[in-house]
């Protein structure tokens, strides 16, 4: 079955299980999101189609020193990103296409949304020994994911490295799509702090910049998502910042939004740097 036609019968089932119009609307725009980092894909809204992962080789990539070694961080597209440590790969959201690429070691979901979840993707990065790590719901379409909860803590061994996995509360707090209703509601997304040799790294997921986030400490490098309606703005995840103050900050998940304001409200913020990459 081909990519499309996954999607197709995955938002298909959703369709049919989703109660409200204006919440499956939202999913779709959401998807969307993800859908147009997919090769040959219309960019729609006046954008050119960004590329996919795969045409990707050269992206540019951050290395941060641990100590068990370095890890390289490579922005892919709107929430996928790509770590490697230790001779080990760990994807976050893996979305578009991934065929071409070196298979992953760990696989992290933060949400059902097609944005997050791509079945196609993860199934391209899997080998022999892959762990996927997903919030609970994922577990109905990539039924292999280990689910972890809000709060849950993991500690695995890849052949030896040592990760250490956090899964963080990843929920609005007043955005939905009507009056009452919330596009993620509370206990059903992940956000992750995966640790690797000492360093704490922070993908935040799908969230407003809720209480779980404001306590959160020790965080050497955070991905927060900036846009609107589903998140927050980048005023909002600046204050954020001021809140928990990681080391350094990358705007993720911020289609449409002016990063530059995330970056211009955290000047002079002593101890924070703010990383603006190109995600789309
Ligand atoms: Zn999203």
């Amino acid at each position: 079955m081909g990519t499309r036609a996954r999607f197709t019968l995955l938002f298909t089932a959703l369709f049919l299980i989703g109660s409200a119009a204006d919440a499956m609307a939202a999913m779709a725009q959401e998807r969307g999101a993800g859908q147009r980092g997919q090769r040959g894909q219309g960019g729609g809204r006046g954008q050119q189609a960004p590329p996919a992962p795969a045409h990707h080789p050269e992206a540019r990539f951050d290395v941060e020193t641990t100590t068990a070694g370095p890890v390289k961080i490579t922005p892919l597209t709107h929430a996928s990103l790509r770590l490697e440590f230790a001779g080990k790969i760990i994807d976050i959201d893996p979305t578009g296409d991934y065929s071409w690429m070196p298979k992953s070691d760990l696989i992290l979901i933060t949400d059902i949304h097609g944005d997050h979840l791509q079945p196609a993707s993860v199934n391209a990065l899997k080998k022999q020994g892959t762990v996927i790590i997903a919030a609970p719901e994922v577990v109905t379409s990539v039924t292999e994911a280990k689910p972890m909860a809000n709060g849950a803590t993991e500690n695995l061994n890849a052949g030896g490295t040592q990760i250490r996995v956090e899964a963080v509360p990843s929920y609005n707090l007043t955005r939905g799509p009507a009056a009452g209703q919330l596009y993620h509601t509370k206990g059903r997304g992940n956000g992750y702090i995966v640790t690797l040799g000492g360093k704490r790294i922070y993908m935040a997921g799908d969230t407003e910049c809720v209480p779980e986030v404001k306590a959160l400490r020790n965080i050497d490098v955070a991905f927060l998502p900036m846009n609107l309606p589903f998140t927050q703005t980048p005023e909002e995840a600046a204050e954020c910042v001021k809140a928990f103050r990681p080391k350094v900050v990358y705007p993720y998940h911020y289609r449409g939004q002016d990063t530059k304001v995330f970056e211009n409200a955290l000047r002079g913020e002593n101890g924070v740097e703010v990383r603006l990459r190109d995600w789309y």
